[in-house]
């Protein structure tokens, strides 16, 4: 089976893929969301994917958008969210990573994802993955030169059961070469005392599976933590808010030895 290309990824009546909330925020905190959707581009119709499996969080991270969206109004902070599914293409993935389209996720099988060759994989790069990075590199630009330097804070979500084993943290802390805020926001979580908080886990940021810190963190030299949060925790109103306010609580403190 060969892929066709569709003439366009996205088409006028469709949304952006970005969303930026309070460009203008005032704050030195600069928030993302790589997988804050699901939603699918009318020309790749369902992927093949059963509808079941497109809620599940292999298309998306429940409850990040949600929680980014509170932070970024507590934290008077610009958020850029994106609202379109990884499975279309992973905006946290490098572009030659094997899985930044993934035609496996989980154990589910994304058949409309096999067999696509570089016309239609470049496609997906520059309609969705380009600009999205785009508007987060301008919102870093616009704040380099700003005192206190800018602060990227990456949010996720993570599934509370993956391949049948429990993950017992409430919250990952990640970060790879520059742990100044990684440490630093893991100390006050610790303290807290009350709920299991992972270092580095479930997951530790590397160049291999990572694209937002090395490119927009790492490279640049902007300070940076990647957030993880599970996902039972923040599938509701409350929750979101509650998980909202603790890092709206812990993040300018745990910044504030950064100049
Ligand atoms: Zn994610």
């Amino acid at each position: 089976m060969s892929s066709t290309v569709p003439p366009e990824l996205l088409r006028a009546d469709e949304p952006a893929p970005f969303q930026i909330v309070q460009p203008q925020a005032r704050s030195r905190f600069v928030l993302c969301c790589d997988h804050a959707g699901r939603r699918l581009p009318q020309a790749l119709g369902d992927l093949g994917v059963a509808a079941a499996e497109l809620q599940r969080h292999i298309a998306w991270d429940i409850g990040a958008a949600e929680v980014s969206l509170r932070l970024a109004e507590a934290l008077d902070a610009v958020a850029i969210l994106q609202p379109y599914s990884r499975l279309v293409i992973d905006c946290n993935r490098p572009l030659i990573a094997e899985d930044s389209i993934a035609t496996i996720s989980e154990d589910t099988e994304i058949p409309a994802n096999k067999n696509l060759d570089s016309d239609a994989k470049a496609q997906r790069a520059k309609t969705i993955f380009e600009p999205y990075h785009a508007q987060l590199q301008a919102a870093l630009d616009a704040r380099m030169n700003q005192s206190p330097s800018p602060i990227l804070v990456s949010m996720h979500s993570f599934t509370p059961v993956y391949r049948g084993v429990a993950r017992p943290w409430a919250i990952g802390v990640l970060y790879h070469r520059d742990a100044r805020l990684g440490h630093a926001l893991l100390a006050l979580l610790r303290a807290e005392n009350q709920w299991p908080v992972g270092d580095n886990q479930p997951y530790a940021v590397d160049d291999e599976h990572d694209y937002t810190v090395p490119q927009h963190g790492e490279k640049r030299g902007v300070a940076h933590v990647e957030i993880e949060i599970r996902q039972d925790l923040i599938d509701s109103t409350e929750g979101q808010t509650q998980w909202a306010g603790i890092l709206a609580r812990l993040l300018p403190v745990a910044a504030a030895a950064i100049p």
